[in-house]
């Protein structure tokens, strides 16, 4: 018999009449003659508000109590989902991501899955019940429980999708699919009927919060069959599949933007040959990400080094790099927030030059300066003020033509 794995978001489980829609939804693939695992994320809004007490607590968390906490809140939608289901004539079983056996790496906060142990789940398959399992949440080999990063139920999802061969992953969320841009933001954005697994990568990883960017990795490197569609509508949704197979010829697929970036600047770096790895090193030690990179020679040969991070790592990343400042050998570090990142992606680009002139062009036009940028084969990242992000990403997606369908849009 056949396997799916169905997600259900938070904003698809908000409220209890919205877990039995969802409790209604899953009965219906059951009844197709299917195994059926489901995946669910916390409800509505609980993770920001398990944030939110910790932060009334402490401003330096420790990441273990932090994953203790948050974990509690997919607990809360596995067990009344199943409940719903129960109560509606399935059968079916709760399981934490450990009881699941969702494996990561020792890492807390945003973890990676290092392994999938199915045989729990399969032994309850094989009974004929339906599995509500939690996302976004593991246990390292030693017992601790980790979670994988904000939004990472989808890649709970299509990690067990992965690991019980499912003939498909169905990310159900509050829009149709995958859209040209953010919906909410850019009113003319268009639902896209397929996305290749690297378009869409890149889209996740530039803030098009739709998919988690591991879940798209995860699909690709295991060739899982995943869509994005409505938790309520029954449109059809958006495949992201190896080659997308229709409007293969756009150059820019989509626009996607994220705020709440720091440009970061060490001043006076003494030696460049040790102290750039140095600082790159440190920051990596602390799992913060850094993004766009640049670096300037100063008249007194010393180096000056700019780089984006997310706000949320600054702190953490001030902090580290003054702990090491005699190490590195640096002067002064200076901060600039307020800062988003505006994208374009697609895979035409590499066969096309000129599309990030044409971007730079409409940026200016509309009197938006780009602050750094940084570029890829298939995308280009700007920087700009965060007043700034809405309305590029909307001229952007206007100039490229991206709300058009394929026959009209310009090549
Ligand atoms: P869930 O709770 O189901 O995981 P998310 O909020 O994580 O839902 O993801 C869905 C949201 O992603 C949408 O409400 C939409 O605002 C946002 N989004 C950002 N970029 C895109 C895009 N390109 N296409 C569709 N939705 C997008
Ligand atoms: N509940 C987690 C979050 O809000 C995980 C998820 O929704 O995917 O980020
Ligand atoms: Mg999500």
């Amino acid at each position: 018999m056949g396997t799916i794995v169905i997600k259900f978001g938070g904003s698809s489980l908000s409220t209890t009449d919205k877990i039995k829609n969802a409790a209604k939804r899953i009965i219906a693939e059951k009844e197709n003659g299917k195994n059926v695992v489901v995946v669910v994320s916390a409800m509505g809004k609980t993770t920001d508000q398990l944030l939110t007490l910790a932060g009334e607590i402490t401003d330096r968390p420790a990441k273990r109590e932090m994953d203790m906490l948050l974990a509690t809140g997919e607990q809360v939608s596995i067990s009344l989902l199943s409940m719903a289901l129960t109560e509606m004539g399935a059968q079916a079983v709760s399981l934490t991501g450990w009881q699941a056996g969702i494996i990561t790496e020792k890492v807390h906060n945003n973890a990676r899955i290092v392994d999938v142990r199915t045989d729990h789940i399969e032994e309850i398959l094989k009974d004929g019940k339906i599995i509500v399992a939690a996302g976004f949440q593991g246990v390292t080999e030693d017992g601790e429980i980790t979670t994988l990063g904000r939004g990472g139920s989808d890649t709970t999802a299509v990690a067990l999708a992965a690991a019980l061969k499912a003939e498909r992953c169905s990310i159900c969320t509050d829009v149709t699919g995958v859209f040209t841009s953010d919906p909410r933001s850019v009113p003319k954005a268009r639902k896209l009927a397929s996305i290749s697994y690297d378009e869409m990568l890149e889209l996740a990883n530039l803030g098009a919060g739709v998919l988690h960017p591991r879940a798209v990795e995860f699909a690709k490197n295991h060739s899982v069959s995943l869509e994005v569609r409505s938790s309520i509508e029954d449109e059809e949704g958006t495949v992201i599949e190896e080659e997308a197979s229709m409007e293969k010829n756009l150059i820019v697929r989509g626009v996607a933007f994220e705020d709440n970036i720091t440009r970061m600047t060490v001043f006076g770096l003494k030696n460049e040959i040790t102290g750039l790895p140095s600082v790159f090193s440190t920051l990596a030690a602390n799992q913060i990400d850094v993004d766009i990179i640049i670096q300037s020679q100063t008249d007194s040969n010393q180096t000056n080094l700019s780089f984006s991070i997310k706000d949320k790592d600054r702190q953490e990343a001030v902090d580290v790099l003054e702990k090491e400042k005699e190490a590195i050998g640096f002067d002064h570090i200076e901060c600039e927030t307020g800062l988003s990142k505006v994208s374009i992606v697609g895979s035409g680009m590499v066969s096309n030059p000129g599309v990030a002139a044409k971007m730079f062009a409409v940026l200016a036009d509309n009197g938006i300066q780009s602050k750094m940028v940084s570029t890829s084969e298939i995308k280009v990242s700007v920087l700009v003020d965060s007043v700034h992000m809405k309305p590029a990403a909307q001229h952007l997606h206007d100039a490229f033509e991206l709300g058009v369908l394929e026959e009209t849009a310009a090549k």
